[in-house]
């Protein structure tokens, strides 16, 4: 008989987070009305709250943030047009092909270092206006944090000189914006700064703010519009809603600044799996709450470490055949990382024969 493991941390995803008492209670007292007839008190307060955070007009609260990025790129792309973007994109690994199978969207990509914007590279293989000839490009996706890129935080500066050419050319931005708390909440940049450098925006309230459920789009009031009729066509019109938008309302007012120790503890795991064994990780290169390990660097694959780790009780989840992915989140406190740390670095350093 086998016995499962103690579990040391879950660092699987920040997706895991259950919510906390003071956020069940938020809920509990939530106002509530139907959405759909445009009636839940609380619905309306997160929508005009998101929207002033990200400096856009309006915003619309959606079940998922696959949804949230699929009803943004409809706004920019319709059957035949094409959306660009880097080819570890959440939009393009992670939603199932939602841009075909929905919208008849084409894409392109691009191979980008650890999911970091290129713009240079995008802005040659956008087509503005391809005619009767090429596919035309009708929106460029900026992913910040970068999930598959190890928790990235994208330049400012790059997604502005991106906004700048792209609406020159009258070529839109999405910004998937997922964990755009956590690049806000590292690099100092304020919300709106980000939000300046897209038409439309995503922004998950269920990953390492710890709401259950729940993402946002921003947007002009003219694009939020039709993402109403968007979100509805799809079967995401909802109703009491209000008892999920409180907890959202909740973690902007309580989760977001501490994501800074979340940044601390994964960049101190880093530090240490680099003394282990050399080349799986460069800290300086850990921006933000996800670690992800090169430990074909420490002779291993990604799927063999998932699983050792786990029988150690440390879980992670296996990007790629060399990489294993370590996200940290409200559940995870110093002296489980600690703990992690440990069994993680004893891993490493058994093959290194170190
Ligand atoms: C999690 C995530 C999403 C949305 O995922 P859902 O599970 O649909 O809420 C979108 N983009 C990125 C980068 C993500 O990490």
């Amino acid at each position: 008989m086998t016995v499962a493991p103690e579990v040391v941390a879950d660092l699987r995803s920040d997706t895991l987070t259950r919510p906390t008492a003071a956020m069940r209670q938020a809920m509990v007292d939530a106002a509530v009305g139907d959405d759909v007839y445009g009636e839940d008190p609380t619905v309306a307060e997160l929508e005009r709250r998101v929207a002033g955070l990200l400096g856009h007009e309006a915003a619309l609260f959606m079940p998922t943030g696959s949804m949230a990025n699929q009803v943004g790129l409809r706004l920019h792309a319709g059957p035949g047009q094409e959306v660009i973007t880097d080819s570890l994109a959440h939009v393009l690994r992670a939603e199932l092909g939602a841009a075909a199978a929905y919208s008849g969207i084409t894409t392109r990509s691009w191979v980008a270092e650890r999911g970091l914007l290129e713009v240079d590279t995008a802005l040659e293989m956008m087509v503005a206006d391809g005619g009767p000839y090429q596919v035309s490009t009708a929106c460029v996706v900026v992913e910040n944090t970068h999930n598959f890129g190890g928790g990235t935080v994208q330049p400012l500066e790059e997604m502005r000189r991106l906004r700048e050419r792209t609406a020159a050319a009258g070529v839109g931005v999405h910004l998937d914006g997922a964990r755009l708390w956590n690049a806000h909440v590292a690099a100092g940049v304020a919300l709106a700064d980000y939000g300046a450098c897209a038409d439309t925006v995503s922004v998950c309230l269920s990953k390492g703010l710890g709401a259950p459920v729940g993402s946002v789009l921003a947007a002009s009031r003219e694009h939020i519009a039709q993402a109403r009729v968007w979100r509805k066509r799809l079967g995401g019109g909802m109703r009491q809603v209000g008892i999920l938008a409180a907890a959202g309302l909740h973690a902007l007012d309580h989760h977001v600044e501490r994501l800074a120790d979340d940044h601390a503890r994964a960049r101190r795991t880093a530090e240490a799996l680099a003394q282990a064994a050399a080349g799986v990780v460069e800290p300086a290169a850990v921006h933000t709450n996800i670690l992800v390990l090169d430990v074909s660097a420490a002779g291993w694959t990604g799927p063999d470490f998932v699983q050792a780790a786990a029988e150690r009780g440390v879980l992670g989840y296996p990007t790629d055949p060399r990489r294993a992915r370590f996200v940290w989140h409200l559940d995870v406190d110093d002296e489980m990382t600690d703990r992690a740390t440990d069994r993680l670095s004893d891993l490493l350093a058994r093959r290194t024969g170190r």
